[in-house]
């Protein structure tokens, strides 16, 4: 049995401090050591996960292999550790008092009066142990979500408390991540919102081993010492997280202050010297591309970036691979019509996003059509690929009234065409959370198609979260006028990617390929599109 390491990260003074980042670029750092590494996110609301929840409110619903449908972060983790996280790695208040409740009324308490503390703490704890057990972790991170402080994230910080008492403080180590702010006419790194929040820290039984400050600048020797003496940490422990131009910058800022090294004699870990090369490479990759395209992502959360975080991930790595600057154009597909499309520039490419509901449909469907007849590059995912069939039955097969399921049932309006269908499994489902079609299922590859091209392999495993899919009524006539489904389902019933071949690039997938996009290791399709735009912009 390894003995696990816990790095538990707490936020404190305000939201948006990075933990995420600090979280895995830590594990990065320790990855790249050769030690095997995990990491659980806590996210102390009582949704039991993210999928019912508005990307307009928390960024986008990050979905995994085993088909969590979790908080963004563990994005963030899987990209920096390149490696698969799975669902129960993502603890939610919802998810505790659940099986808190279930166990009671299983009689599991018999005779006891059931308590946050010990039982929704100890619940936490196993957890936490848990998903460290699974994983074979020689050292799992621990990132807790909202700022110390908020009343709803006490029960997770006592758990975590308990868990350093289990485990003994040598193997347990506390990062608090706090905001360094300069005061303007003075220009002084101020310490003071540190110390008040490593107080509000302390006030829960935890004692903070090291702080990671956020700060516009390298932090000064001076403002290190001070709250090392303020706050009772090593001076080696305070850490700088100065700003930086990009989050990928993180791991390597943090090795130059010797994170890794401190953390190797804190916890005694039996590492080696960190292989940061392949990380440089990308990095490079990302600092100093050659080229520079303009790609349009036309949805409906375009105001919040974070509700698109993947995407605009992928676009990062197949950007550093093709040493190109991939720029973004936001558009809002709310009453986006031809006409607006016809009077801009257009773009390099054109991507339209996954996406439920009608708000925003049509505005998508003006764009793949733009796409389409003026040959822009185009990758549609998801509610983009359903759309491209949409407007595929309505402009080239003359179906008008062609349309999704979707759509009707929402606007209770009739239809003929229903070139998109309800899934037949969801047709007896009503509950929302956790019913869709989720997670990765195998997609088989049709050789000499570009998708095959890009993959280079007839088999793939991509993660899906739908619940329509391409009316099956409808794929011979489709067919025959010219669209190519390129990849479909192992049955051969679910059509799964779309190609045009009298186009330069039009392609479109039912699932998200977005999501299994790394550093180094870029969404195929992502890199189809990025590549396309280039040949586009050479005039090949
Ligand atoms: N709303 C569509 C469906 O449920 C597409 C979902 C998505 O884009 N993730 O099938």
């Amino acid at each position: 049995m390894t003995q696990t390491r816990f790095i538990v990260v707490t936020g404190g003074v305000l939201s948006g401090l990075g933990k995420g980042i600090t979280t895995s670029s830590i594990g990065r750092l320790l990855k790249a050591s050769g030690l095997s590494v995990t990491a659980v996110k806590i996210d102390p609301y009582v949704n039991c996960d993210a999928g019912t929840m508005n990307p307009f409110e928390h960024g986008e619903v990050f979905v995994l292999e085993d088909g969590g449908e979790v908080d963004l972060d563990l994005g963030n983790y899987e990209r920096f550790l390149d490696t698969n996280i799975p669902k129960d790695n993502n603890l939610t208040t919802g998810k505790v008092y659940r099986s808190v409740i279930e166990k009671e009324r299983q009689g599991e308490y018999l005779g006891k009066t059931v308590q946050i503390v010990p039982h929704v703490t100890e619940e936490i704890r196993e957890r936490v142990e848990e998903a460290a057990a699974k994983a074979n972790a020689d050292v799992c991170l621990v990132e807790v979500g909202g700022t110390v402080g908020d009343m709803e994230s006490m029960p997770f910080l006592e758990g975590l408390r308990q868990l350093s008492r289990e485990h003994g403080r040598d193997n347990v180590v506390f990062v608090h991540t706090t905001l360094v702010p300069i005061l303007a006419p003075v220009g002084e790194q101020k310490t003071k919102p540190t110390q008040h929040s490593v107080k509000e820290l302390k006030a829960t039984g935890i004692e903070p081993d090291m702080i990671v400050c956020r700060c516009e600048e390298p932090l000064a020797e001076s403002t290190r010492e001070k709250i090392s003496h303020f706050c009772d940490v090593d001076t080696d422990a305070v850490v700088g997280a100065p700003d930086v131009d990009t989050k990928y910058q993180v791991p390597l800022l943090i090795h130059d202050q010797g994170v890794d090294d401190w953390l190797e004699e804190r916890l005694d870990l039996d590492r080696d010297e960190p292989d940061l090369d392949p990380w440089k490479r990308f990095l490079d990759g990302v600092q100093n591309p050659t080229h520079d395209v303009e790609i349009a992502i036309v949805g409906k959360y375009t105001e919040l970036e974070d509700a698109y975080m993947s995407i605009t991930e992928a676009f990062n790595h197949a950007g550093s691979e093709l040493s190109t600057d991939v720029g973004i154009r936001w558009v809002d597909s709310d009453e986006l019509t031809l006409e607006d499309l016809e009077e801009a520039d257009d773009p390099d490419g054109i991507l339209v996003p996954g996406g439920f509901g009608a708000r925003g449909t049509q505005g998508k469907i003006n764009a793949i059509r733009h796409a389409r007849e003026e040959k822009i590059p185009f990758l549609g995912i998801c509610y983009g690929f359903q759309l491209a069939v949409v407007e595929f039955a309505r402009n080239v097969l003359g179906l008008e009234d062609a349309t999704s399921k979707e759509l009707m049932e929402e606007r209770g309006i009739d239809s003929e065409n229903p070139v998109i269908d309800l899934l037949p499994e969801q047709r007896s489902v009503d509950a929302k959370g956790g019913t869709m079609r989720l997670g990765a299922t195998p997609v088989r590859i049709d050789a000499g198609t570009t998708a095959h091209e890009l993959y280079g392999t007839e088999l793939v495993l991509e993660r899906h979260r739908h619940r329509y899919e391409v009316n099956p009524r409808y794929h011979d006539d489709l067919i025959d006028h010219g669209l190519t489904f390129s990849g479909c389902d192992s049955t051969g019933l679910r059509m799964e990617i779309l190609e045009h071949e009298d186009h330069p690039f039009f392609l479109g997938s039912q699932f998200h390929p977005e999501f299994k996009s790394r550093p180094g290791d870029p969404a195929p399709l992502f890199r189809g599109l990025v590549q396309a735009t280039l040949k586009a912009d050479d005039g090949v």
